[in-house]
């Protein structure tokens, strides 16, 4: 009795784009076979850990190739832990990750479908760029029925019931008539040399009467000598772990000795992964016991700022049967996640000195790596100095704190930043003009995240960090040009505050500005106005908004007219209008909505007509 099921419309969806678009680089299948060969026997071995004689029989864990060229079939096996029903359905007929739908979504948009296989997890459907017909033997650890799956990768499959001697699982290829190559035994030897040497277990190729021959070398890369892994081998195994397709940007592989002992092998990716920023989405590491695989993408090994690192660790401190709960308690596991992050941080230290180099990590993953400013409290300072900033000092090139620190004037106290949506715009802010000609640098600060470690990291290095509203001791500069009369401005001031009291919350004289007649700030200490609109974006704030205050330029010939024709009557609607239009004009610079654009566009359109 078969039963015919169809694909979820996802599947088809993908299979077509899969299958279609990949087809220069069709070998990756056999990759993607074998990968997940080899997880069913890490999930097999794990199981045995606490249930012994689950896989009774079954002989030693290994991955099974079998080409024929007669039937131009092509046969990947595995004694791991099989799928019954429920597994063959849920895992082979429809999107159980919410990834893959986001995969057809992105391939539309985005570039080489190679580097999004993986990533997105639509590993086994691989299998139809060389299959016109793919069929599935498997038997699941500790139960009896075996099921079979056929489907020739157009809208469905049939799932039978089967029998099969053993655990495990037997994947078949009816090859495609243009794929008779992958029965050729040395391309094959070639093809898992190449992608899959670092895999675990034993991948025999068999050659029928010739016998079985072990093609990889079977033992776990990360307890070889580092003088003996080649770049390939080392980037091969980052393609399996992290399910990538570029190289690695880092590579850092070490020993650690003493308290406590372990091994880790971890990559920084020279690629953003897509979810980097989806919070839901699972990270970490892979965990191992004395080889054996724990578990996959165990957070508590790496903080979260680091999330983009992938990779594993071994120990053989830890007991082999520590369970998820136990993880997040683990001394031990802190420890070691305590040893990791110093290395890392290391690491990119060096890599630092290389600033071509450290900006590539530094563009893909920047932006999470900030977020250890405020959240690795013990690392803190750390973190901040491995951070590049763009700043007022250099427009072509982003700086170091360091630097930063390093060009201060003598009697600089502290680090000044702006905050904002783009860096252009941000350097013309009238806020900056008292910096500029005191020739103070401004570090030019653009991402959501830049709000929250400038409130975190108080000082570095002995100098406060201040956002330019908390500017005042470093800024007083002699004035030699003309000044609004004191009494004509007091009384233009109240005007203007009268006038606003629903949009400012107080209008004030500064001695900062020098081309702008007014600029927006807000009190100091309060929400700035950028993180304002940030949340007002994410609808997370309505009641609680800063003071806005309204600062004017006592030295700006426009304020200085202004407070002279503000006493005559005759002439107090014009003063009135142009206020508004400087209002506007502030709102404008900080990049904040105005109340009346059509009017603030007729005037100003108005005013240079008049000009002519
Ligand atoms: P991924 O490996 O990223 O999960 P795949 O498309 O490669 O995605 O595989 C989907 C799922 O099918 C796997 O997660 C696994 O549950 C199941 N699966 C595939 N091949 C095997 C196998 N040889 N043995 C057991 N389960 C398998
Ligand atoms: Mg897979």
């Amino acid at each position: 009795m078969s039963e015919k099921i169809n694909f979820q419309a996802e599947v088809n969806k993908m299979l077509g784009i899969v299958i279609n678009s990949l087809y220069s680089e069709k070998y990756i299948f056999l990759r993607e076979l074998v990968s997940n060969a080899s997880d069913a026997c890490d999930k097999l071995k794990y199981l045995q850990l606490t249930t012994p004689d689950i896989a009774k029989g079954n002989g030693e864990l290994k991955i099974t190739i079998t080409p024929n060229d007669k039937e131009n079939t092509l046969t990947v096996a595995d004694n791991g832990i099989g799928m019954n029903k429920e597994d063959l359905i849920s895992h082979l007929g429809t999107i159980a990750k919410s990834g893959t739908a986001d995969f057809v979504a992105n391939m539309k948009e985005n570039g080489s479908p190679a580097d999004l296989i993986g990533q997105f997890g639509v590993g086994f459907y691989s299998a139809f760029m060389v299959a016109k017909k793919v069929e599935i033997l498997t038997r699941k650890a500790g139960e009896e029925q075996a099921w079979r799956w056929v489907s020739d990768g157009a809208d469905g499959f049939e799932i039978s019931e089967a029998e099969k001697t053993g655990i495990g699982t037997e994947i078949k290829l009816f090859l495609k008539d243009d794929d008779k190559n992958f029965t050729d035994t040395i391309y094959l030897r070639h093809l898992i040399r190449t992608y899959s040497d670092h895999i675990n277990y034993p991948i025999v190729l068999n050659l029928g009467e010739a016998g079985e021959e072990t093609v990889n070398s079977a033992s776990a890369l990360w307890t070889r000598n580092k003088a003996e892994i080649t770049v390939e081998q080392y980037r091969d195994f980052y393609r399996h772990i992290s399910h990538n397709f570029d190289d690695p940007w880092m590579t850092l592989h070490f020993k650690a000795e003493g308290s406590i002992e372990y091994t880790a092998l971890l990559y920084i990716p020279s690629t953003q992964p897509y979810d980097l920023f989806q919070p839901d989405k699972k990270q970490g590491l892979k965990l191992y016991v004395n080889r054996v695989f724990i578990s996959d993408k165990v957070e508590e090994l790496m903080p979260n700022y680091l999330r983009f690192v992938k990779g594993i660790v071994d120990s053989s401190d830890l007991p082999l049967n520590i369970s998820r709960e136990m993880l997040q308690q683990n001394a031990l596991v802190a420890k070691i996640r305590h040893g990791i992050v110093g290395r890392l941080l290391k690491e990119l230290k060096k890599k630092s000195e290389n600033y071509e180099d450290y900006l590539k990590f530094w563009q893909n993953f920047g932006t999470a790596f900030k977020e250890g400013i405020y959240e690795d409290f013990g690392n803190r300072e750390e973190v901040a100095a491995l951070s590049l900033f763009a700043s007022t000092a250099d427009k072509e090139k982003l700086t170091t704190l360091d630097q930063y620190v390093a060009r201060m004037k003598e009697d600089q106290k502290s680090i000044y930043y702006i905050t904002g949506d783009d860096v252009k715009v941000l350097a013309n802010n009238p806020q900056l003009e008292a910096f500029k000609q005191k020739e103070l640098e401004v570090l030019l600060l653009t991402d959501p995240i830049d709000e929250f470690w400038t409130q975190a990291l108080a000082t570095y290095k002995g100098k406060a960090v201040k956002h330019v509203s908390q500017a005042d001791a470093d800024l007083s500069f002699e004035r030699k040009e003309p000044r609004a009369e004191a009494g004509n401005l007091e009384k233009l001031t109240k005007m203007m505050a009268d006038m606003f009291k629903d949009e400012v919350g107080k209008v004030e004289v500064t001695e900062k500005l020098t081309a702008s007649p007014v600029s927006l700030t807000v009190e100091s200490g309060q929400m700035s106005i950028h993180l304002e609109r940030l949340m007002r974006n994410h609808q997370q704030q309505t009641a609680f908004a800063s003071t806005r205050i309204l600062e004017i330029n006592p030295y700006h010939p426009l304020i200085i007219k202004l407070s002279e024709t503000m006493e005559d009557t005759a002439l107090r609607p014009k003063t009135e209008e142009v206020a508004r239009i400087l209002l506007d004009q502030a709102k404008i610079a900080e990049g904040e909505p105005i109340a009346d654009p059509s009017f603030y566009a007729a005037k100003v359109s108005d005013y240079i007509l008049k000009s002519f």
